[in-house]
């Protein structure tokens, strides 16, 4: 790993790739100690940096939609993939192995990818999304309204740790951007040299707007003076700094979002059924020895406090000492490395200290962290530690295995002697990231995760039928919600589209049904309303929100239910059996089937021809409202509620309100149809 001249880290900000005025301060490569590069970031005008963001990018975002946004996402994910061994090389100097690596790197351009594909397929086309049912103000649809989230105005400021440089900046932005919220991103200024390549190769893509992204590479100075109530404020690190930085005045005073990502001390707990030779036990003590030395233990939610058993705890300090002892430490680029080493030598030093602390309440059973045995580079000169395992034998008496986070490779036994006694070890945590219970008894898991769930941000547990299947303990993912209470630092990041929203204002929004139809461009009851051409012949050049058609009436009788029945095979009682269905306190009388309503509805509002409608691909939230006798008859009312044009396609979704209504006007039936339309028809000729 000998390199050239340590490069100088610049800063991407206002536009342009800026060095800081001062000298630097070298960061050393963690195998070798080499400078690696050069960070400072002084004369920044950090003020600027803000209004930039709010100024140029924020409106640019804005005013794409979601699915634009979204496609934005994937295409800039698939081109940092096409990058990626690049960013494995520079990865190894932050002490990451190959297999380290892949968790920030692929880890963090698939939860990009993930953010893309999911902003595509759950959100809506538009610029705003809503969020619940119209409520209805008034009796005739004259006053209703909507809740609706719109993107804060705001920049999104991102303060990360210096474990995950890539997927600590992804996992943030990704979310943000979708909102239509422009970053400013800090990376802790010990691994910013990764951080930094990526952000050149995302800029050179040219596929974000101008303001969309900036980088801080060195201290952030007078930044958070000030942020503004549109801002928001996310940080990764030690509860300190994070607790310094909630508290900046700036921040209080303008009610700024902060969302704080702190020391965590995860639990893992070995259930009671989880005897020594079982496939759980087995898997407990791969997936703790695993979370102990992925990244050096440098995870946010790797394993800390190993719960288990008290009759167990030699078998399990046993097995996990065999298997942390078979740890091949050494350079991270070295293929025979198992586990390298911390990001730095401060930071070895900071994890001895915390041990020193620990041992207040502990005692180390298996691995030396004072003697290092490598078998690749320099023992003294690499931040170089060996996995410590501890055991606290009073862990109610304890108080800093509870309280202090050896930030490496340092795990505590901790036994107990009831189920009820293993929960409450768990809380003793005070809240974090995650938490994990192996077990294959239904009773343990459900004591265990109703009683911990409050204390988390995400429960893992574990059995020998998910064995091949299970993502792991330590593995946050786009799709699941990130953060945890307490001492965890009380923030929720990622959970799919849960986390778009934390970058976006929630507004109730009042007002007559067609002025709430503007604002979120999806029509509701009382909206306007067009008559016409039968929609099902517009295509999505023709076709307008409010398009409606009013069906011919059908009758419903005894031989189109007796023919349903016997057709289907759904021969129910209360549709076939008049005293049955008499007795039954919901009907009067025989009935028709709903499924049949839903049917002669169909076969109401389609236009048979070949047309602009593609297919019809489901429905969502039918209700069955007022029974059906033979002799009824009913209506439909079809109207446009929704378009949702699909980027790079020929096509789009249109959702229709369905309305069945009975000869009093009594609503039978009410559901979303959804469809595929074209963009234009006839297609164009190739
Ligand atoms: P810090 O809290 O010191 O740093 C975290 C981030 O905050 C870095 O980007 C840092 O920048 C920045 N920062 C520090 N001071 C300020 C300030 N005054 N204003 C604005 N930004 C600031 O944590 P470390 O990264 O040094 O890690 C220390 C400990 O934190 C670890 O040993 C571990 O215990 C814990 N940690 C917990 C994590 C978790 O997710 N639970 C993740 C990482 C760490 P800079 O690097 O330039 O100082």
């Amino acid at each position: 790993m000998a390199s050239a001249a340590p490069r100088r880290l610049e800063s991407y900000v206002y536009g342009a790739w800026t060095a800081g005025k001062g000298d630097g301060l070298p960061l050393l490569d963690a195998g070798t100690g080499e400078t690696v590069a050069l960070i400072d970031s002084k004369g920044l005008d950090f003020a600027e940096v803000l209004h930039y963001g709010r100024t140029v990018g924020g409106p640019k975002l804005r005013a794409m939609s979601f699915h634009e946004r979204a496609a934005m996402l994937k295409a800039l994910g698939l081109a940092l993939m096409e990058k990626k061994e690049e960013f494995y090389a520079e990865s190894f100097r932050t002490g990451a192995t190959r297999a380290d690596g892949w968790v920030d790197i692929e880890g963090g351009i698939g939860t990009m990818l993930t953010f893309a594909s999911k902003g595509r397929r759950e959100l809506p086309n538009t610029r705003v999304l809503t969020d619940g049912d119209v409520e209805l103000l008034s009796k005739d649809n004259s006053f209703s309204a909507q809740h609706i989230y719109a993107p804060l105005q705001g920049v999104a400021v991102h303060i990360n740790a210096f474990n995950f440089p890539i997927w600590g900046m992804l996992e943030k932005i990704s979310p943000a951007l979708l909102a239509g919220v422009p970053a400013v991103v800090k990376p802790a200024s010990q691994t910013a040299y990764l951080t930094e390549l990526m952000v050149r190769r995302i800029v050179e893509t040219g596929l974000l707007p101008e303001g969309a992204l900036q980088l801080i590479c060195g201290s952030v100075g007078d930044l958070l003076d000030h942020v503004t109530g549109q801002d928001v404020v996310t940080f990764t690190g030690s509860a300190w700094t994070g607790r310094k930085l909630k508290a900046h005045p700036a921040v209080i005073a303008n009610s700024v979002r902060f969302t704080m990502e702190a020391d965590s001390l995860n639990a893992s707990i070995l259930g009671p059924d989880a005897t020594p030779g079982t496939p759980e036990f087995d898997l407990f003590v791969k997936e703790v020895a695993h979370e102990m030395t992925v990244k050096a233990g440098q995870k946010c939610t790797a394993i800390r406090r190993v719960i288990a058993p008290r009759d167990h705890v030699d078998a399990l300090v046993k097995a996990l000492g065999d298997r942390l002892g078979k740890t091949a430490l050494g350079l991270s680029d070295d293929e025979a490395t198992r586990m390298g080493p911390l990001a730095s030598l401060d930071q070895r030093t900071e994890v001895r200290a915390r041990i020193q602390d620990l041992l207040s309440d502990a005692e180390i059973v298996a691995g030396n962290p004072d003697e290092v045995r490598v078998t690749s580079g320099n023992a003294e000169k690499g931040a170089f530690l060996n996995p410590a395992l501890l055991y606290a034998d009073d862990p109610f008496g304890a108080v800093k295995v509870h309280d202090v986070e050896a930030f490496g490779p340092v795990s505590t036994v901790l036994p107990y002697d009831s189920i009820e006694e293993a929960i409450g070890l768990a809380k003793l945590g005070k809240g974090s990231l995650v938490s994990s219970v192996f077990t294959d008894d239904p009773k343990v898991v459900e004591e265990v995760v109703i009683n911990i769930a409050p204390f988390h941000g995400r429960v893992l547990v574990g059995n020998r039928r998910s064995a091949k299947t299970s993502t792991g303990h330590g593995s946050p993912l786009a799709g699941l919600v990130h953060g945890g209470p307490g001492r965890a630092g009380g923030g929720e990041e990622m959970g799919g589209m849960r986390g778009v929203k934390h970058y976006m204002q929630r507004t109730a929004v009042q007002g007559t049904p067609r002025l709430l139809s503007a604002v979120t461009g999806r029509w509701i009851e009382g909206a306007d309303v067009q008559h016409g051409e039968h929609p099902f012949r517009k295509s999505l050049a023709e076709l307008k929100i409010g398009d409606q058609l009013m069906t011919a009436k059908r009758q419903i009788t005894l031989e189109d239910v007796e023919h349903f029945a016997h057709f289907t095979g759904d021969t129910f009682y209360a549709h076939m059996d008049e005293a049955a269905a008499k007795a039954n306190p919901f009907f009067d009388d025989r009935v028709a089937h709903g499924y049949l309503i839903a049917s002669f509805a169909a076969g109401l509002f389609v236009e048979p021809n070949p047309g602009p409608v593609l297919a019809n691909y489901g429905v969502d939230n039918m209700r069955f409202l007022t029974p059906v006798y033979f002799g009824d008859t009913v209506q439909v009312r079809l109207t446009c509620k929704e378009i949702n044009p699909r980027e790079n396609a020929d096509h789009g979704e249109v959702r229709w309100d369905c309305q069945v209504t009975n000869q009093k006007g009594e609503i039978v039936a009410q559901y979303d149809v959804l469809t595929m339309v074209a963009k234009i028809w006839p297609p164009a000729q190739a």
